[in-house]
């Protein structure tokens, strides 16, 4: 964890992450816009006409506390992200990381990882190798706080939260005097060891991609919540809240066809740009954090507030030109996310 305590220094540190062409969009033939020349930046070169009708490409270049090509797997992804905010929540503050980005751009991936044959898991998202390190601290050098480790998985959806853990059951979130936002009910397992984690995270994950019809929301239509929740007997020691967000597009989509399409768009809208507001203020320390705004960001509060609290945002990048729209509202959102 030493080599990259550099970034646990910065409140929200925002990345990027291109993936690979897949398999449909090469048999297509679709053309890559996108380009990682170093560390650091990434370069969308987008096609366009001038007035004369001669084609040029225009190159829009963007700067990030890293940029990871479609080389680099998930677990050096997580070493640049997540991995430097593992410590937070022993030191008895909150952590956050967020995948961001369009429908098909990578978020699961990256986070949930790919669970193939039974038991299983060829390539661990962020998720398990967050829990993975979590363990491997709490037996060594957190050894002597006696703390024990608990995972929740919830999804919101049009402003209500559905457990994952729970057949997708809905809950109720309420808001103390104390300003203490609860999510009533909320499952919390507890985990011993990473199998038992890769059985939460599988166990979730199916729940969420079970019956997708209009009233059940589909994957890219809601946000998924994992949480490690670090307790001290029944008192909270440290949470790390691990979020795959719904596709971005949902909110440009205003032309949609039916109006819960049209509503879901704007409820997804609204709390992506809440969302971006809250880390805005935290990496400001402004004592004026709006996560009222919306569900996704009330849940989150205590994740924001907090001379502790740590975030990292992961924009996802399809590198394609049929996405070149979309990911350049991604990176011009993550910018200014980044930015003071
Ligand atoms: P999202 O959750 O953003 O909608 P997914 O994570 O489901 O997108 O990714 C869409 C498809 O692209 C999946 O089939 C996934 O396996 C593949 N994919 C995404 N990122 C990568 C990557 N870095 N390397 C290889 N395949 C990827
Ligand atoms: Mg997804």
């Amino acid at each position: 964890l030493r080599m990259t305590d550099a970034v646990a220094d910065n409140k929200i540190t925002v990345c990027v992450r291109k993936r690979p062409l897949n398999k449909r969009e090469i048999n297509k033939k679709e053309i890559e816009v996108v380009t990682v020349p170093n560390k650091d930046h990434l370069i969308v070169h987008q096609p366009q006409v001038k007035v004369d009708l001669t084609k040029y490409l225009e190159n829009q270049k963007f700067r990030f506390d890293y940029a990871f090509d479609e080389n680099a797997g998930n677990d050096m992804v997580y070493k640049f992200t997540a991995q430097p905010l593992v410590r937070t929540i022993f030191e008895q503050g909150n952590a956050t990381c967020f995948a961001y980005g369009q429908t098909g751009s990578g978020k699961t991936h990256t986070m949930g990882g790919e669970f193939t044959g039974k038991n299983q898991n060829t390539a661990a998202g962020i998720y398990a190798l967050a829990a993975s390190d979590v363990f491997r601290l709490l037996s060594r050098d957190f050894k002597h706080l006696k703390l024990t480790v608990g995972c929740c998985f919830f999804e919101i959806y049009g402003g209500k939260v559905f457990d994952l853990l729970k057949n997708k059951s809905i809950l109720r979130v309420l808001e103390d005097k104390n300003g203490q936002v609860q999510i009533v009910g909320l499952q919390e397992e507890q985990v011993m060891d990473d199998q038992e984690v890769l059985d939460v995270i599988r166990r979730g994950t199916d729940q969420r991609t079970a019956g997708t019809t209009s009233a059940n929301a589909n994957s890219s239509r809601s946000h998924a919540v994992f949480q490690i929740v670090l307790r001290k007997g029944l008192k909270q020691w440290g949470k790390f809240s691990l979020i795959d967000l719904a596709g971005n597009e949902r909110g440009v989509d205003t032309a949609a066809a039916d109006r819960q399409t049209r509503q879901e768009g704007a409820e997804i809208n609204k709390s992506l740009l809440a969302l971006k507001e809250c880390i805005r203020a935290m990496s400001r320390n402004s004592s004026h954090v709006p996560f009222r705004a919306s569900k996704l960001t009330l849940v989150l509060r205590d994740s924001f507030m907090g001379e502790k609290a740590r975030t990292c945002m992961i924009a996802m990048i399809s590198p394609g030109m049929g996405s070149c729209e979309h990911t350049l509202n991604t990176l011009r959102y993550a910018d200014r996310v980044k930015e003071l």
